[in-house]
C-alpha cells in the first residue's frame, strides 16, 4: 500500500507523522497549487463543493507520484461532506485510476467497523500501537496549533517584515525530508524557538480578527488566499476557530467516552441557530457569539461558493452583528476567486474597524 491523503493546511504533517510510525508508504501531495485547482475542477462535477474539487487535485497528482491508496474523513449529516468519499472513488475511478479509498471517519455506534477500519489503515499493525501512533499524529497538529498561535501573536508586530513566513517556510520545507512522529515534532520544537526570538514591538495596537466558517476554507491557505497572513500584514491578529487538533479532539477521543466538546459552543449558537443543520455552521455561529464575548473586534466567516450550512450561517449573522455588537464579513470562494478584489475587502473591513477603534477610544 503507498498511501495518500488531501493536504488540508499543515494537517498533512499530523497525517505523515502517524502514518510514518505505523510503517505505511506515504506519498503526500504537493501543496495545493492553481495545478490543483485545475485538475478537480476540470474533472468534479460543476456543483461539487471547492474542498471535493481540490482534494481530487491532491489525489492524481500524488497517484501520478505512485500512490494507489487513498485516505479520507468522513462525516454524516444533512452535507455534502457525508458522501466525499463514494463520490471522489467514482470520480477517480471515471478517470481510470483504480485505487482503494478508505474512509477514517468518527466511530459513531459501529466501533466493530471502526476498529475494521483502523486496522486496513494501520498496515495490520496492533490496535495499541495504532493508537499510540494516532497520540502522536495528534500531538504533532496540537503543537502545530501552538506555533500558529505563537505566529498570529507575531505577524502583526514583527519589527522585520516578513521574518515570520521565512521561518515557517523553511520549516515547510523541512518536514518533508524528516521520518516519523519524533523527528517532526523535534523540527516543530527548534521551529517555535527561532519564531520566540522574532523582534516584536509588544505596544503595538492591534485588531483582533476572529476568523470562522466551513473548517476546510479555514484551514487551508491555499483556499482561503493565504488570510492568516494577509492579515497580519495588516496589522491583525487573528484566531483561528477550527484547528486540525481540535476536530479530532471532538470526533475521535471525545465521542469515544460520549462526552460533547463543543457544547459550550453550541450553547452559545442556540439563540440564532437551535439545529444541527450539516457542516460546521452552528459551530460557525457560536464561535462568533464567543468572539464578541472575548472582546475580539470582528469576525471573518470564510465558506465555499454554494455550501449550504454556511450560507444558512452567513444569513443569520447581520442579526447575531447587531445584537453582539460584533462586525462580521462573510467571504465567498471558488475557483474564479480573483486575490485583488479579495484583497480590497479585507482592507476595507479591517480600515473600518481600525477607525470605529479610534472612535470608542475618544
Ligand atoms: S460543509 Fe459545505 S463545503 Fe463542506 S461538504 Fe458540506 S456543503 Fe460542502
Amino acid at each position: 500500500m503507498k498511501a495518500t491523503f488531501p493536504h488540508m493546511g499543515e494537517a498533512y504533517a499530523a497525517i505523515k507523522g502517524f502514518l510514518e510510525d505505523l510503517g505505511v508508504d506515504i506519498v503526500i501531495p504537493p501543496a495545493c497549487n492553481k495545478k490543483t485547482l485545475e485538475i478537480g475542477t476540470k474533472n468534479s462535477p460543476e456543483s461539487a463543493c471547492l474542498p471535493l474539487k481540490v482534494n481530487i487535485g491532491n489525489y492524481v497528482q500524488s497517484i501520478k507520484m505512485g500512490a494507489d491508496t487513498v485516505i479520507i474523513t468522513g462525516s454524516c449529516g444533512p452535507c455534502r461532506f457525508g458522501y466525499y468519499g463514494i463520490v471522489e472513488k467514482e470520480i477517480l475511478k471515471d478517470m481510470g485510476y483504480d485505487v482503494d479509498v478508505i474512509v477514517f471517519d468518527p466511530p459513531g455506534e459501529d466501533m466493530k467497523e471502526f476498529k475494521r477500519r483502523i486496522k486496513k489503515l494501520t498496515n495490520g499493525n496492533s490496535f495499541y500501537k495504532s493508537v499510540k501512533a494516532l497520540l502522536k499524529g495528534y500531538e504533532i497538529a496540537k503543537e502545530l496549533d501552538d506555533m500558529n498561535k505563537l505566529m498570529y501573536y507575531l505577524r502583526p508586530r514583527e519589527i522585520k517584515k516578513g521574518q515570520v513566513k521565512s521561518i515557517f517556510n523553511e520549516y515547510e520545507r523541512e518536514v518533508f525530508k524528516v521520518h516519523g512522529s519524533k523527528r517532526i515534532l523535534e523540527l516543530i520544537k527548534e521551529t517555535k524557538n527561532r519564531l520566540e526570538k522574532v523582534e516584536v514591538d509588544s505596544e503595538r495596537d492591534v485588531v483582533k480578527i476572529g476568523i470562522i466558517g466551513e473548517i476546510y476554507t479555514v484551514i487551508e491557505p491555499f483556499v482561503n488566499l493565504y488570510i492568516e497572513e494577509k492579515l497580519g500584514d495588516l496589522g491583525v491578529e487573528v484566531d483561528r476557530s477550527m484547528t486540525v487538533s481540535g476536530w479530532i479532539k471532538t470526533n475521535l477521543f471525545a465521542k469515544l467516552v460520549g462526552f460533547n466538546e463543543e457544547k459550550a459552543i453550541i450553547d452559545a449558537a442556540k439563540p440564532y441557530l437551535p439545529a444541527m443543520i450539516g457542516g460546521h455552521a452552528q459551530i460557525c455561529i457560536g464561535n462568533a457569539v464567543l468572539y464578541s464575548k472575548q472582546g475580539y473586534d470582528g469576525v471573518i466567516q470564510l465558506l465555499p461558493f454554494s455550501c449550504m450550512p454556511e450560507i444558512v450561517a452567513s444569513s443569520i449573522l447581520p442579526t447575531l452583528s447587531k445584537k453582539e455588537d460584533i462586525p462580521c464579513m462573510t467571504l465567498v470562494v471558488d475557483e474564479l476567486t480573483g486575490e485583488s478584489g479579495y484583497v480590497t475587502r479585507l482592507e476595507a473591513f479591517i480600515d473600518m474597524i481600525g477607525r470605529k477603534k479610534e472612535v470608542i477610544g475618544l
